[in-house]
């Protein structure tokens, strides 16, 4: 039985471990911190259950899957909630629009906001779904070499559906310079650490796949999912260590030989799956020839994605005027992006996701309370910001405005709180720069065949999977990864 370790218990290192377990591998994790998840995290603390990482699940298809190509359905197992709307948007002048998966809901929402407006969002939609479908095709496969990348079918559809334009100024132009509008249905590729300013138009189909395929809530939340891949790993018989550190992966002259603990420890591996961050792999764990394709100098030069400030508050009211999800886009959208992409500035009226997921499901907080999670995308650690100076005035800033959209007293009401800033990502996960959704950005040349590769070029039985690799960053994408470096895995192996 061949022997893998796998190097990280984030979503995609666990959804690897179920498939390799499945397909008859002897597979260990290892895991830095004390709990798996990675970047979808938990803290259990006076009675509150918060989701530290993700909330949003779009594209369930992807879960389903990874639980489908073990023989398990995901949809017996965990009590998944459509929510709908997906998310109200709030303004910067106190009006809101409501963002449905129902499309006649939403061109309700839109002719408030703009009259006529309906008409251009089933335009937009229309070339969101030939988007999502070409996107698709470079989505959901393995590349080896750059023709797998092009087709003359593909690049006909990509010119065709001005896949290659500028994200924020399509989308602008479809809805006729409405600025609501044009903030609503281009803000998406943030998801990905991507200014709109900088994104191709080909990502507004995540807005497509956001509005026409639903977005998802497990009971119990995000972490729930996280919680019931350890069981299934478990029954598999995958092993899992958490509090151990990988600090070297050692490379004789025919490949993969094991890896090296933090504590000393010595694990053999017939291969090695790495689903930390890539240029932590190979900075901190790979050494000499290895490193031929990612030197310190190539690693320098690629494009990192944002970070963010994270405030958790418990609070002893429940808001029954309050959606599940909400968006809040600062007034001068631009000068926010530019100041977290560009200037590498803490922004000075930062746009928000804000979450409240005890709206779908109260047993997340103590009887009365409600549990509140404020995301502001920020510059990542290549900006000089001094995060112990910066955090206080962040917090201030989105209470300020959670006086505004929630409750003029809630600074009262807070009866539990933590933060999370950039360098928390670098110090507990590796994150590259403190990145917070995944490290590399999803500009066209870090993007399918162009995004490091699932497999290393110069070490045999060094893999890799989760957002560093293709397709990228995103919960959906890390399970599709899963699947791809499985799929290679398996057809070089067995
Ligand atoms: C705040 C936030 C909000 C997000 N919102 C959403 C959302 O709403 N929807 C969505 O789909 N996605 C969202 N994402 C993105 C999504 O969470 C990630 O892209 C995805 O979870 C990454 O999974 P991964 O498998 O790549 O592993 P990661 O989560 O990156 O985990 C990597 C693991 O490797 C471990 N590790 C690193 N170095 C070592 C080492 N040397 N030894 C051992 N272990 C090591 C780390 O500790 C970590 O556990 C969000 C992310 C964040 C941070």
């Amino acid at each position: 039985m061949k022997k893998v370790v796998i190097i990280g218990a984030g979503m995609g290192g666990l959804a690897t471990a179920l498939r390799l377990a499945y397909q008859g591998f002897a597979v260990t994790i290892l895991e830095k911190l004390p709990l798996p998840g990675g970047r979808s995290n938990v803290i259990m603390e006076a009675g509150y259950r918060v989701d530290t990482g993700p909330t949003i699940l779009v594209m369930k298809e992807a879960f389903e899957d990874t639980y489908r190509s073990i023989g398990r359905n995901i949809n017996e197992r965990l009590d998944f909630v459509q929510l709908d709307p997906n998310y109200r948007v709030y303004f910067h002048d106190d009006t809101y629009l409501d963002l449905y998966s129902n499309m006649a809901h939403l061109a309700q929402e839109m002719e408030k906001i703009d009259p006529g407006a309906a008409e251009r969002l089933f335009r937009f939609i229309g070339e969101g779904a030939k988007k999502y479908e070409l996107g698709m095709d470079f989505v959901d496969r393995n590349f080896d070499r750059i023709t797998d990348l092009a087709n003359f079918q593909s690049l006909k559809r990509l010119v065709n559906t001005g896949a290659y334009q500028n994200l924020y100024h399509q989308v602008s132009n479809i809805f006729q310079h409405n600025d609501k509008l044009a903030k609503t249905f281009s803000f998406h590729s943030m998801f990905l650490g991507l200014s709109p300013f900088d994104a191709l138009a080909m990502y507004s189909l995540i807005t497509y796949a956001d509005l026409a395929l639903g977005m998802w809530f497990p009971k119990g939340g995000i972490y729930s999912i996280i919680e019931d891949m350890v069981s299934l790993a478990d029954e598999m018989g995958v092993e899992i260590r958490t509090n151990s550190p990988v600090a070297e992966i050692d490379v004789g002259d025919e490949g993969v030989k094991g890896v090296f603990l933090n504590s000393g420890e010595y694990i053999q591996a017939d291969l090695v799956v790495s689903n930390a961050d890539l240029p932590h792999t190979y900075r901190d764990l790979v050494n000499g020839n290895g490193r031929k394709d990612y030197s310190d100098q190539r690693l320098e030069r690629m494009s990192y994605a944002c970070s963010g400030y994270i405030l958790y508050l418990g609070v002893n009211q429940i808001y029954p005027h309050m959606r599940h999800q909400s968006l809040y886009f600062a007034e001068d959208y631009k000068a926010n992006l530019d100041s977290i992409f560009k200037t590498k500035t803490l922004p000075e009226d930062p746009s928000f996701h804000l979450s409240i997921p005890t709206v779908t499901d109260p047993t997340l907080a103590p009887e009365g309370h409600s549990l509140i999670y404020v995301l502001a995308p920020m510059p990542n650690l290549t900006a000089e910001i001094d995060w112990d100076e910066a955090a206080p005035i962040v917090r201030e800033k989105l209470l300020d405005q959670l006086e505004h959209i929630i409750d003029p007293q809630i600074r009262s009401h807070i009866a539990w709180e933590r933060d999370y800033r950039p360098t928390n990502w670098q110090i507990d996960i590796n994150a590259e720069h403190g990145t917070a959704f995944g490290s590399l950005s999803h500009g066209f040349f870090q993007s399918s065949y162009f995004r490091p590769h699932n497999k290393s070029r110069y070490i045999d039985g060094l893999y890799f999977v989760g957002q560093s690799t293709y397709p990228g960053i995103g919960m959906p994408m890390v399970h599709i990864s899963s699947k791809l470096v499985t799929e290679r895995i398996v057809q070089e192996w067995h």
